[in-house]
């Protein structure tokens, strides 16, 4: 059996017929940026999530980038986050001057761990940046208290934990902004790039507004230094149609976590997912643990089945920030995870037959190596 660890077409061909229809209407009308679809769009995450300011942009990358504009980052300002996470978290401190200074993770959720974050705050230190990795919600409640604390700004990377909940609240209403990406293999993905900023601060809201076209309110008029960052029509519309599935997709994928799970706890060379009993997670990856990790992949490749590594070198360790003098040993468990983690297929239409064969091969690894 070919098992993928993620594809998009089935959700299409099982929306096919509204998501055509709204591709039709966009292209017949032809407001291909920042059209009707987007402003409708942006209402409706702002009311999903209940936030006062929803913002597309073109993607992840650059909510947050324009995030991190919005709140004058300078050259030479720190800011806190997790070396365990996808390149754009730091890459877009980096693009802007500043400099990424890393807390190590806790090993049962992968998050950023609250208590270490305190002595790594400077003069310098403008803003945390915490991750809801795999779509489990980080620490909030610690992290806001740190940030008030020492008047540091909060930006959530909410990429990866759209509809994700923690203490019954939903992710991107903690922080004083909250990057969303719709990312294709994302829990709400788009077909192509694209990302939104939010916010409950009106001023925020209004810089980011003019960020995203070039810095300015009226065109050919420029107050800000801004980037070309929008939602595309065509996509909000794509987006529109997937928005009012999204919960029950993040269901269905809490469903397979579990059958996962349950038939994987008995191994003892596998460490399954944690989720915090506050948490609502969403498992926008399956992540398990095992020292046997490169084997098993081979293994499952033998079988038909595709897995991935997120994330195989932590941030501080990769070639491209070299030059931040970070060196191995640093953040000892965000690169023991880093050897250890592997995701196996996690997608909402993954049929139980496909999850039991996964876990059936995985057994026979286990069985068959001990
Ligand atoms: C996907 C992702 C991003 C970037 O989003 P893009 O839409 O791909 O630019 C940023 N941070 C995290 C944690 C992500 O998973």
């Amino acid at each position: 059996m070919e098992i993928p660890i993620f594809t998009p077409v089935r959700q299409y061909l099982n929306l096919k017929e509204e998501i055509d229809a709204v591709i039709q209407k966009v292209l017949s009308r032809g407001d291909f940026i920042l059209g009707e679809e987007v402003k409708e769009f942006e209402q409706k995450v702002a009311q999903y999530l209940g936030v006062k300011h929803a913002i597309g942009v073109a993607s992840g990358t650059d909510a947050l980038q324009i995030a991190l504009m919005a709140i004058g980052l300078k050259p030479g300002d720190e800011v806190i986050t997790t070396p365990f996470t996808f390149v754009a978290t730091a890459e877009t401190v980096v693009l802007l001057g500043g400099k990424p200074v890393y807390v190590d993770i806790d090993e049962r959720t992968y998050n950023i761990e609250p208590k270490l974050i305190e002595e790594r705050i400077t003069e310098k230190t403008k803003a945390i940046i915490p991750v809801h990795l795999y779509g489990q919600p980080a620490e909030m409640e610690k992290i806001l208290d740190i940030a008030r604390r020492y008047n540091l700004y909060v930006i959530e990377d909410s990429a990866q934990a759209f509809g994700a909940e923690y203490k019954g609240r939903k992710v991107c209403t903690f922080g004083d902004i909250s990057c969303i990406s719709f990312f294709p293999t994302k829990n709400l993905g788009a077909f192509g790039d694209a990302g939104m900023v939010v916010t409950n601060n009106d001023d925020l809201a209004e810089k980011i507004r003019m960020i995203r076209v070039h810095g300015s309110r009226m065109r050919y008029h420029h107050e800000l230094l801004g980037v070309n960052s929008r939602l595309d029509t065509l996509q909000a519309g794509i987006l529109l149609v997937k928005l009012k599935y999204v919960d029950e997709w993040n269901e269905r994928r809490s469903e397979i976590a579990n059958r996962y799970s349950n038939a994987l706890k008995d191994i003892d060379s596998i460490v399954t997912p944690y989720a915090e009993p506050y948490n609502k997670h969403i498992y926008h990856q399956y992540t398990i643990r095992t020292n046997r990790r490169d084997e098993l992949i081979e293994f499952l490749r033998g079988r038909g089945i595709q897995t991935a590594v997120h994330y195989p070198i932590p941030l501080h360790l990769q070639k491209a920030f070299s030059y931040f003098g970070y060196k191995e040993g640093d953040f000892p468990i965000a690169e023991k995870c880093s050897r250890e983690v592997l995701s196996l297929p996690m997608f909402p239409e993954l049929r139980d037959d496909e999850i039991d064969y996964v876990v059936e091969s995985i057994v026979d690894f286990f069985k068959s190596k001990n």
